[in-house]
C-alpha cells in the first residue's frame, strides 16, 4: 500500500518481500527457456545480489552483473541513442 514517494522512479530490489531500493542489475537467460540473446533481468539491492547472483550462477543462468547508479546513468544510456551526427 505506498505509493511513490517522489518523481524520481527507485526500482525495488527483485528479492522476495524485499522492497529496498535495487543498486545492481542481474542479467540472466534459462537457454532451456530463452533463445541465447534474451535477457531477463533481476534488480537487487546490496543485501540481495549475492544471493540473487549465486541463485542464477548456481544454474549456470547468469551472464552479467550491473551496477544501477541511478536514473541518471540510464538517462545517459538512453541518450547515446540520439547522439548526433557529425
Ligand atoms: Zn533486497
Amino acid at each position: 500500500m505506498t505509493h511513490p514517494a517522489s518523481s524520481a522512479e527507485t526500482l525495488p530490489c527483485s528479492a522476495r518481500g524485499c522492497r529496498a531500493p535495487a543498486q545492481w542489475a542481474l542479467r540472466w537467460n534459462n537457454p532451456r527457456l530463452h533463445p541465447p540473446e534474451r535477457r531477463k533481468t533481476w534488480l537487487a539491492c546490496a543485501a540481495h545480489r549475492a544471493s540473487l547472483g549465486a541463485f542464477l550462477d548456481a544454474r549456470g543462468f547468469l551472464r552479467e552483473v550491473a551496477p544501477m547508479a541511478g536514473s541518471p546513468t540510464l538517462e545517459e544510456w538512453t541518450g547515446t541513442n540520439e547522439r548526433q551526427a557529425p
